[in-house]
């Protein structure tokens, strides 16, 4: 199978290519290099099956797929907030670009959309149902109404122009790639915690967040794409266990032996969610999956990477 991954050279992205790569498939890359790095893709370029173009999806393009994830947009608070527009626009223009060749070539499609279309919830755990709390002028609402109009887009396509599209709202999700200076509280805590610096808590530190190792997320994406009765579906896909961004700064403390403060500070975005959490049960129950990578032993092997990563970036 030709399968296309836009955003394929950034953290997630990267780790899907190299599964599809693994199963056989033929592996189109489209990345701008915006927020991704071609480091991670540095190792499938040796594959004569990977194909890595280097453009914007917000522009049109035409390539030749029987499958597309879509996954080209900003994902961090650091990053759309440093290009809200371009977030905006990838969402939006790059969606109906990539629905569009969709459409052309008759091919499965699965955009990354995310649990902030749930915005600050009023629901807890979030259902796939739950329509969201978002503010549509805040300084995130370059991320999650762009997410939320992609999702519409998407819907359009697969009510009206017949393409084979399903939906998947992505929550937290960490492990290697993750750029370490993105403010996402893994890679933010691992590497201040090695860096010996103070690991820095946004206010009291009590809003939780429920963290999906990237394995595991990959699964879901896979299975979401290729099992059978998905089209016009959507699923969450994130991990059910929750816990404060106090914890999981402390977990992080133990399991890299470090010796750095935990410290509280000003949130820099408005509109910080204080509680996530995803009920996964239409992903168990329709696509047979749930994540199977215990906290420790994912925050063990991401930590492992960023400490070779970090050698390698202060060599
Ligand atoms: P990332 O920033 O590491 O990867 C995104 C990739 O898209 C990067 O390589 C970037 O260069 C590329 N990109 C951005 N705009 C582009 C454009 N206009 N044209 C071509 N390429 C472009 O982020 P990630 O964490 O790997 O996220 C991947 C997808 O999953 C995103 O759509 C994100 O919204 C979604 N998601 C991620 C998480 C998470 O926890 N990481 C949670 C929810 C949703």
């Amino acid at each position: 199978m030709r399968v296309l991954v836009t955003g394929g050279a950034g953290f997630i992205g990267s780790h899907l290519c190299a599964r599809l790569l693994e199963r056989g498939d033929d592996v189109i890359c489209l990345d701008n290099f915006i927020t991704g790095r071609r480091q991670n893709v540095r190792e499938l370029e040796q594959s004569p099956a990977f194909q890595l173009i280097e453009a914007d999806v917000s522009e049109p393009f035409d390539v030749q797929a029987d499958a597309v994830f879509h996954l080209a947009s900003p994902a961090s608070p650091l990053g759309y907030l440093k290009y809200p527009l371009k977030t905006a626009l990838a969402n939006s223009f790059g969606s109906f670009n990539a629905l569009c060749l969709a459409e052309k070539y008759q091919a499965k499609f699965l955009p990354a959309s995310t649990s902030e279309v749930y915005g600050d919830p009023l629901e807890h755990p979030q259902r796939e149902e739950y329509w969201g709390n978002v503010n549509p002028i805040g300084m995130r609402a370059c991320y999650d109404e762009s997410k939320r109009f992609a999702e519409t887009l998407t819907s359009i396509f697969e009510k009206k122009n017949g393409v084979d599209a399903r939906i998947v709202r992505i929550f937290n999700c960490y492990g290697p790639h993750s750029d370490p200076d993105d403010g996402r509280i893994v890679p933010s805590f691992i590497s201040q915690a090695l860096r010996g610096e103070p690991i820095t808590i946004y206010g009291a530190g009590s809003q939780t967040r429920s963290l999906c190792y990237v394995s595991d997320l990959v699964d879901g994406l896979l299975k979401a794409m290729f099992t059978d009765g998905t089209r016009g579906r959507v699923y969450n896909l994130g991990s059910p266990e929750e816990h404060t961004v106090l914890e999981y700064a402390q977990i992080i403390k133990r399991l890299t032996r470090s010796n750095s403060p935990i410290v509280h500070v000003d949130p820099i975005s408005e509109d910080d969610p204080r509680r996530r959490q995803p009920d996964i049960s239409r992903a168990r129950n329709e696509l047979g999956w749930q994540p199977v990578v215990g906290l420790e032993e994912g925050l063990s092997r991401t930590i492992e990477w960023f400490r070779s990563e970090l050698v390698d970036r202060i060599a």
